[in-house]
């Protein structure tokens, strides 16, 4: 346990990644590692916090925790932060402390089309903060989220930016679909997440198409006729409604689980878990 005067628990000056391993017929694989470590460096950097490793060091040793963890299947945590020795808002002089988790944990949210709801709380402005970073000051913003959404018992919440476009999740990217067309929020205001690149690539080799990426005000929901939101720990999670912050409740696929969706779920479940062999340079 650090002490009381670490750093970064008075000021939420650290960085974090949220990594997924998972059981396949070749022992655990840990997916897409290289690009969450990538960004874990960015992230740092943008705080200007000088992690004392490279990233080939901390790759190699997620999966060396992996291995020592046993744990078949589960998550990673690599945090950096600053330490104990300086108080003050300036971090400078203090000592940078990396520490990696593994820990099994089964699915973030259920199978089902799940319901969400607009949030009265906008989207962190990128004027005030890096989004694009996994800073975990950014986060008080998705806790708010996620207090206000659980208490009103929808099962997650959405964010709109400060201009009123649809922007993400407390900590998922979305998609859209009309006429087998897949939308999605353009970057500026959103953390574009590997789960997000990832089907837009998928998509592109099934369907032979771009994603469409533009910003999409909040009255254009009911011209889609599918949505699903994505992310590394609830991977592709089908939406069975959306409520507007007036109360309008908008269907999706009648409040179950879209045919497009679930194909694209089945696709992304079968390349995370080795069983689609032509994407086996993403498994570490
Ligand atoms: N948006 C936010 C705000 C996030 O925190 C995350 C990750 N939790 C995502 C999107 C999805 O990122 P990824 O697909 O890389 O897990």
């Amino acid at each position: 346990m650090d002490h009381n005067l670490t750093h970064t628990l008075h000021y939420g000056w650290w960085v974090f990644e949220w990594i997924r391993f998972y059981d396949t017929e070749n022992w655990p694989k840990i997916f897409r590692l290289q690009e969450h470590i990538e960004r874990f460096f960015y992230s740092a950097s943008v705080l200007g916090i000088e992690i004392p490793y490279s990233i080939e060091e901390i790759r190699n040793a997620c999966i060396e925790t992996v291995i020592a963890s046993k744990v078949n299947a589960g998550y990673i945590r690599p945090i950096a932060y600053y330490g104990y020795g300086k108080m003050g808002l300036f971090p400078e002089g203090a000592k940078i402390e990396t520490v990696i988790s593994v820990w099994k944990w089964g699915k973030y949210l259920s199978d089902k089309a799940i319901d969400v709801k607009i949030s009265h709380i906008r989207r962190i402005h990128p004027s005030t903060t890096d989004v694009k970073a996994k800073i975990t000051g950014n986060y008080v913003n998705s806790v708010l989220v996620s207090l206000d959404i659980h208490k009103q018992w929808y099962d997650e919440g959405l964010l709109l930016d400060t201009e009123w476009y649809i922007a993400e999740w407390p900590g998922e990217n979305i998609f859209f679909i009309k006429k087998w067309q897949l939308y999605t929020p353009a970057i500026g205001n959103l953390l574009p997440g590997i789960t997000r690149d990832t089907i837009k690539i998928l998509y592109k080799e099934i369907f032979g198409k771009e994603v469409i990426e533009e910003k999409i005000t909040p009255d254009r929901l009911e011209e889609f006729e599918e949505a699903f939101f994505v992310w590394t720990a609830a991977e592709v999670t089908p939406i069975g409604s959306i409520t507007t912050e007036d109360g309008k409740k908008i269907e999706y696929s009648s409040g179950e689980a879209g045919s497009i969706s679930n194909s694209l779920k089945n696709t992304y479940l079968n390349v995370v878990s080795g069983k689609d062999k032509s994407k086996l340079n993403w498994l570490y």
